[in-house]
Protein backbone atom coordinates (compact mmCIF):
# COMPACT_ATOMS: atom_id res chain seq x y z
CA UNK A 1 0.00 0.00 0.00
CA UNK A 2 1.65 3.22 -0.85
CA UNK A 3 2.07 6.13 1.63
CA UNK A 4 -0.60 8.21 0.29
CA UNK A 5 -3.17 5.99 0.07
CA UNK A 6 -2.39 5.09 3.66
CA UNK A 7 -2.28 8.76 4.66
CA UNK A 8 -5.94 9.32 2.82
CA UNK A 9 -7.13 6.00 4.57
CA UNK A 10 -5.93 7.62 8.20
CA UNK A 11 -8.41 8.53 10.59
CA UNK A 12 -5.99 10.69 12.59
CA UNK A 13 -3.17 11.85 10.23
CA UNK A 14 0.15 13.35 12.50
CA UNK A 15 0.39 16.04 10.09
CA UNK A 16 -2.85 17.22 11.51
CA UNK A 17 -2.05 16.70 14.99
CA UNK A 18 -0.06 20.23 16.41
CA UNK A 19 1.09 19.00 19.40
CA UNK A 20 4.80 18.25 19.41
CA UNK A 21 4.53 15.62 21.92
CA UNK A 22 1.05 13.53 20.84
CA UNK A 23 2.78 14.02 17.04
CA UNK A 24 5.38 11.77 18.23
CA UNK A 25 3.68 9.28 20.27
CA UNK A 26 0.87 8.88 17.08
CA UNK A 27 4.11 8.45 14.85
CA UNK A 28 5.66 5.61 17.97
CA UNK A 29 2.09 3.61 17.92
CA UNK A 30 0.90 4.02 13.82
CA UNK A 31 1.66 0.33 13.12
CA UNK A 32 0.86 1.45 9.45
CA UNK A 33 3.38 3.84 9.20
CA UNK A 34 5.76 0.81 11.00
CA UNK A 35 5.29 -1.12 8.34
CA UNK A 36 6.31 1.59 5.48
CA UNK A 37 9.76 2.41 7.38
CA UNK A 38 10.38 -0.96 7.43
CA UNK A 39 10.30 -1.85 4.12
CA UNK A 40 13.51 -2.05 1.93
CA UNK A 41 15.23 -2.48 5.59
CA UNK A 42 18.25 -5.31 4.81
CA UNK A 43 17.73 -8.53 6.27
CA UNK A 44 19.75 -8.82 8.80
CA UNK A 45 17.73 -5.34 10.69
CA UNK A 46 13.90 -6.82 10.03
CA UNK A 47 14.41 -9.08 12.77
CA UNK A 48 14.06 -6.19 14.70
CA UNK A 49 10.38 -6.58 14.38
CA UNK A 50 10.03 -9.52 16.12
CA UNK A 51 11.34 -8.16 19.41
CA UNK A 52 8.17 -7.40 21.00
CA UNK A 53 6.85 -11.15 20.26
CA UNK A 54 9.76 -12.50 21.19
CA UNK A 55 9.92 -10.57 24.74
CA UNK A 56 6.36 -11.95 25.40
CA UNK A 57 7.20 -15.26 25.56
CA UNK A 58 10.38 -14.32 27.70
CA UNK A 59 8.83 -12.28 30.16
CA UNK A 60 6.47 -15.43 30.84
CA UNK A 61 9.47 -16.25 33.09
CA UNK A 62 8.85 -13.34 35.21
CA UNK A 63 5.86 -15.74 36.97
CA UNK A 64 8.53 -16.99 38.83
CA UNK A 65 9.54 -13.46 40.51
CA UNK A 66 5.57 -12.25 40.85
CA UNK A 67 4.47 -15.77 42.37
CA UNK A 68 1.74 -17.18 42.17
CA UNK A 69 -2.26 -16.84 43.49
CA UNK A 70 -5.51 -18.51 42.56
CA UNK A 71 -6.86 -14.68 41.30
CA UNK A 72 -3.87 -14.33 39.48
CA UNK A 73 -4.90 -18.14 37.71
CA UNK A 74 -8.32 -16.82 37.09
CA UNK A 75 -7.78 -13.88 35.76
CA UNK A 76 -5.29 -15.20 33.07
CA UNK A 77 -8.43 -18.05 32.37
CA UNK A 78 -10.68 -15.35 31.98
CA UNK A 79 -8.71 -13.08 29.89
CA UNK A 80 -7.89 -16.93 27.85
CA UNK A 81 -12.12 -17.58 27.41
CA UNK A 82 -13.13 -13.94 26.93
CA UNK A 83 -10.31 -12.88 24.48
CA UNK A 84 -10.45 -16.48 22.46
CA UNK A 85 -14.66 -15.81 21.81
CA UNK A 86 -13.64 -12.07 20.47
CA UNK A 87 -10.59 -13.62 18.13
CA UNK A 88 -13.36 -16.48 17.15
CA UNK A 89 -16.67 -14.90 17.18
CA UNK A 90 -15.62 -11.44 15.87
CA UNK A 91 -12.01 -11.30 14.15
CA UNK A 92 -13.16 -14.69 12.63
CA UNK A 93 -16.63 -15.50 12.00
CA UNK A 94 -17.68 -11.90 11.67
CA UNK A 95 -15.11 -9.32 10.34
CA UNK A 96 -13.64 -11.83 7.97
CA UNK A 97 -17.00 -14.28 6.68
CA UNK A 98 -19.67 -11.49 7.63
CA UNK A 99 -21.20 -14.36 9.47
CA UNK A 100 -24.05 -12.72 11.30
CA UNK A 101 -25.06 -8.93 11.30
CA UNK A 102 -24.30 -6.31 13.99
CA UNK A 103 -25.20 -2.80 14.71
CA UNK A 104 -22.16 -0.17 13.91
CA UNK A 105 -21.35 0.11 17.64
CA UNK A 106 -21.53 -3.11 18.99
CA UNK A 107 -19.03 -4.00 16.02
CA UNK A 108 -16.37 -1.37 17.65
CA UNK A 109 -17.12 -3.11 20.82
CA UNK A 110 -15.86 -6.82 18.41
CA UNK A 111 -13.06 -5.07 17.41
CA UNK A 112 -12.04 -3.20 20.70
CA UNK A 113 -12.42 -6.52 22.34
CA UNK A 114 -10.59 -8.59 19.47
CA UNK A 115 -7.60 -5.94 19.51
CA UNK A 116 -7.22 -6.88 23.40
CA UNK A 117 -5.78 -10.19 21.80
CA UNK A 118 -2.78 -8.66 20.70
CA UNK A 119 -2.83 -10.56 17.23
CA UNK A 120 -2.99 -6.92 15.49
CA UNK A 121 -6.38 -5.18 14.17
CA UNK A 122 -9.44 -5.94 13.25
CA UNK A 123 -8.75 -5.51 9.69
CA UNK A 124 -4.89 -6.85 9.06
CA UNK A 125 -6.32 -10.21 11.30
CA UNK A 126 -9.42 -10.50 8.65
CA UNK A 127 -7.94 -9.39 5.26
CA UNK A 128 -5.07 -12.15 5.92
CA UNK A 129 -7.54 -14.72 6.73
CA UNK A 130 -9.65 -14.15 3.69
CA UNK A 131 -6.50 -14.87 1.42
CA UNK A 132 -6.10 -17.82 3.44
CA UNK A 133 -9.16 -19.11 1.82
CA UNK A 134 -8.89 -17.69 -1.31
CA UNK A 135 -5.59 -19.84 -1.45
CA UNK A 136 -5.79 -22.38 1.21
CA UNK A 137 -2.98 -25.08 0.54
CA UNK A 138 -1.60 -22.79 -2.02
CA UNK A 139 2.30 -22.17 -2.18
CA UNK A 140 1.10 -18.05 -1.83
CA UNK A 141 -1.34 -19.24 1.58
CA UNK A 142 1.09 -17.23 3.78
CA UNK A 143 0.27 -19.91 6.40
CA UNK A 144 0.16 -23.38 5.08
CA UNK A 145 2.02 -26.45 6.54
CA UNK A 146 1.97 -28.26 3.51
CA UNK A 147 4.15 -25.26 1.54
CA UNK A 148 5.48 -23.42 4.76
CA UNK A 149 6.54 -26.22 7.34
CA UNK A 150 4.93 -26.70 10.67
CA UNK A 151 6.47 -23.76 12.41
CA UNK A 152 6.37 -21.57 9.27
CA UNK A 153 2.53 -22.26 9.68
CA UNK A 154 1.90 -21.59 13.30
CA UNK A 155 4.29 -18.81 13.58
CA UNK A 156 6.90 -18.03 10.87
CA UNK A 157 4.43 -16.57 8.88
CA UNK A 158 3.51 -13.65 11.23
CA UNK A 159 6.77 -12.99 11.90
CA UNK A 160 7.87 -12.11 8.11
CA UNK A 161 7.99 -8.67 7.29
CA UNK A 162 5.98 -8.55 3.86
CA UNK A 163 2.84 -10.08 5.74
CA UNK A 164 2.93 -6.91 8.08
CA UNK A 165 1.08 -4.60 5.84
CA UNK A 166 -3.01 -4.72 6.38
CA UNK A 167 -4.07 -5.45 3.26
CA UNK A 168 -6.58 -3.17 2.76
CA UNK A 169 -7.89 -4.32 -0.88
CA UNK A 170 -9.35 -7.87 0.85
CA UNK A 171 -12.05 -5.99 3.35
CA UNK A 172 -13.12 -3.04 1.79
CA UNK A 173 -16.09 -3.78 3.30
CA UNK A 174 -14.61 -2.83 6.87
CA UNK A 175 -11.68 -0.61 5.79
CA UNK A 176 -14.59 1.94 5.07
CA UNK A 177 -15.39 2.59 8.83
CA UNK A 178 -12.98 5.07 10.48
CA UNK A 179 -13.05 3.97 13.97
CA UNK A 180 -12.12 0.60 12.82
CA UNK A 181 -8.59 2.35 10.67
CA UNK A 182 -8.01 4.00 13.95
CA UNK A 183 -7.93 0.44 16.04
CA UNK A 184 -6.06 -1.19 13.18
CA UNK A 185 -3.53 1.52 12.79
CA UNK A 186 -2.93 1.98 16.89
CA UNK A 187 -3.33 -1.55 17.02
CA UNK A 188 -1.23 -1.40 20.28
CA UNK A 189 -3.24 0.48 22.14
CA UNK A 190 -6.13 -1.29 23.22
CA UNK A 191 -3.33 -3.92 24.76
CA UNK A 192 -1.73 -1.09 26.09
CA UNK A 193 -4.82 -0.05 27.78
CA UNK A 194 -5.55 -3.70 28.95
CA UNK A 195 -1.97 -3.97 30.96
CA UNK A 196 -2.58 -0.64 32.57
CA UNK A 197 -5.51 -2.18 33.87
CA UNK A 198 -4.94 -5.19 35.09
CA UNK A 199 -1.80 -3.48 37.05
CA UNK A 200 -4.10 -1.26 38.38
CA UNK A 201 -6.83 -3.66 39.40
CA UNK A 202 -4.05 -6.18 41.14
CA UNK A 203 -2.50 -2.73 43.14
CA UNK A 204 -6.33 -1.79 44.29
CA UNK A 205 -6.55 -5.56 45.17
CA UNK A 206 -3.56 -5.44 46.94
CA UNK A 207 -4.94 -2.87 49.46
CA UNK A 208 -8.49 -3.34 49.34
CA UNK A 209 -8.50 -7.42 49.91
CA UNK A 210 -4.53 -8.29 50.71
CA UNK A 211 -6.03 -12.07 51.60
CA UNK A 212 -6.33 -12.52 47.97
CA UNK A 213 -2.38 -12.60 47.55
CA UNK A 214 -2.24 -10.36 44.32
CA UNK A 215 -1.30 -7.40 43.49
CA UNK A 216 -0.59 -5.34 40.16
CA UNK A 217 3.36 -7.09 39.20
CA UNK A 218 1.24 -10.81 39.36
CA UNK A 219 -1.95 -9.49 37.74
CA UNK A 220 0.21 -7.92 34.25
CA UNK A 221 2.28 -10.91 33.74
CA UNK A 222 -0.36 -13.83 34.55
CA UNK A 223 -3.33 -11.90 33.76
CA UNK A 224 -1.20 -10.32 30.39
CA UNK A 225 1.82 -11.89 29.51
CA UNK A 226 1.33 -15.62 30.12
CA UNK A 227 -2.60 -15.67 29.03
CA UNK A 228 -1.52 -13.82 25.64
CA UNK A 229 0.99 -16.31 24.98
CA UNK A 230 -1.41 -18.95 25.50
CA UNK A 231 -3.82 -17.11 23.66
CA UNK A 232 -1.48 -16.75 20.93
CA UNK A 233 -0.85 -20.77 20.46
CA UNK A 234 -4.17 -21.77 21.16
CA UNK A 235 -5.12 -19.39 18.24
CA UNK A 236 -2.09 -20.26 15.82
CA UNK A 237 -3.04 -24.43 16.05
CA UNK A 238 -6.04 -23.27 13.66
CA UNK A 239 -3.58 -22.38 10.71
CA UNK A 240 -1.19 -24.94 11.41
CA UNK A 241 -2.07 -28.39 13.62
CA UNK A 242 -5.85 -28.07 12.08
CA UNK A 243 -4.41 -28.75 8.35
CA UNK A 244 -2.52 -31.25 9.64
CA UNK A 245 -4.18 -33.54 12.31
CA UNK A 246 -7.89 -34.78 12.53
CA UNK A 247 -10.20 -36.06 9.86
CA UNK A 248 -11.53 -34.67 6.65
CA UNK A 249 -15.37 -34.80 6.43
CA UNK A 250 -15.67 -32.92 3.34
CA UNK A 251 -13.25 -33.27 0.00
CA UNK A 252 -11.81 -29.41 0.20
CA UNK A 253 -8.94 -29.99 -1.55
CA UNK A 254 -6.90 -28.34 1.00
CA UNK A 255 -5.93 -30.18 4.03
CA UNK A 256 -8.28 -29.08 6.67
CA UNK A 257 -9.05 -31.02 9.75
CA UNK A 258 -11.82 -31.77 12.11
CA UNK A 259 -10.53 -32.17 15.67
CA UNK A 260 -12.36 -32.62 19.05
CA UNK A 261 -9.32 -31.47 20.89
CA UNK A 262 -8.53 -28.14 19.13
CA UNK A 263 -12.15 -27.33 19.21
CA UNK A 264 -12.06 -27.51 22.52
CA UNK A 265 -9.52 -25.05 23.54
CA UNK A 266 -10.86 -22.98 20.92
CA UNK A 267 -14.24 -22.64 21.57
CA UNK A 268 -15.28 -24.36 18.24
CA UNK A 269 -12.85 -23.44 15.66
CA UNK A 270 -11.58 -27.11 15.56
CA UNK A 271 -14.35 -28.06 13.19
CA UNK A 272 -12.06 -26.81 10.75
CA UNK A 273 -12.81 -28.89 7.56
CA UNK A 274 -16.12 -27.69 8.07
CA UNK A 275 -15.35 -24.38 7.87
CA UNK A 276 -13.20 -24.57 5.18
CA UNK A 277 -16.58 -26.52 3.24
CA UNK A 278 -18.43 -23.38 4.26
CA UNK A 279 -16.94 -20.61 6.00
CA UNK A 280 -19.81 -17.98 5.99
CA UNK A 281 -21.68 -20.11 8.54
CA UNK A 282 -22.18 -18.57 12.20
CA UNK A 283 -21.27 -22.10 13.25
CA UNK A 284 -18.32 -24.26 12.33
CA UNK A 285 -19.61 -27.52 14.64
CA UNK A 286 -22.27 -28.65 12.28
CA UNK A 287 -24.35 -31.08 14.14
CA UNK A 288 -24.97 -30.79 18.09
CA UNK A 289 -22.11 -32.88 19.35
CA UNK A 290 -19.82 -30.90 17.12
CA UNK A 291 -18.96 -28.56 20.44
CA UNK A 292 -18.79 -24.76 19.22
CA UNK A 293 -19.25 -22.60 22.27
CA UNK A 294 -18.88 -19.49 20.52
CA UNK A 295 -21.30 -20.27 18.49
CA UNK A 296 -23.75 -21.29 21.47
CA UNK A 297 -22.50 -17.94 22.91
CA UNK A 298 -23.14 -15.82 19.51
CA UNK A 299 -27.22 -17.41 19.77
CA UNK A 300 -26.98 -16.14 23.32
CA UNK A 301 -25.84 -12.47 22.26
CA UNK A 302 -28.71 -13.51 18.88
CA UNK A 303 -31.32 -13.29 21.90
CA UNK A 304 -30.39 -10.14 23.07
CA UNK A 305 -30.68 -8.44 20.54
CA UNK A 306 -27.21 -7.51 20.02
CA UNK A 307 -26.27 -9.60 16.97
CA UNK A 308 -28.63 -11.09 14.70
CA UNK A 309 -29.04 -12.98 11.11
CA UNK A 310 -26.94 -15.76 12.18
CA UNK A 311 -26.03 -17.58 8.78
CA UNK A 312 -27.15 -21.11 9.01
CA UNK A 313 -25.31 -24.05 7.64
CA UNK A 314 -27.59 -25.41 4.55
CA UNK A 315 -29.42 -28.39 4.50
CA UNK A 316 -27.63 -29.55 1.60
CA UNK A 317 -24.27 -29.12 3.12
CA UNK A 318 -25.51 -31.12 6.18
CA UNK A 319 -26.80 -34.11 4.02
CA UNK A 320 -23.84 -34.09 2.11
CA UNK A 321 -22.01 -34.98 5.68
CA UNK A 322 -24.37 -37.57 6.49
CA UNK A 323 -23.42 -39.44 3.16
CA UNK A 324 -27.20 -38.89 1.78
CA UNK A 325 -26.73 -36.68 -1.47
ZN1 LIG B 1 -7.63 -23.12 7.30
ZN1 LIG C 1 -12.20 -18.75 8.17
Amino acid sequence: MPPQVHQALSPVSPAHCRGGFLRRLLRRLDSWEAVERRRGRPPGKAWWGHLPFLVLHLACLAVLWVGFSWTALAVAAGLYFLRMFAVTAFYHRYFAHRAFRAGRKAQFVFAVLGASAVQRGPLWWAAHHRHHHRASDREDDVHSPRHHGFWGSHVGWILKPENARTRLELIPDFARFPELRFLDRYDTLVPALLALALFGLGELLASLAPGLGTDGWQLLVWGFVVSTVVLYHGTFVINSLCHVWGRQRYATGDDSRNNFWLALITLGEGWHNNHHRYPNSARQGFFWWELDVSYALLRVLERLGVVRDLRPVPERILRAAAGTA
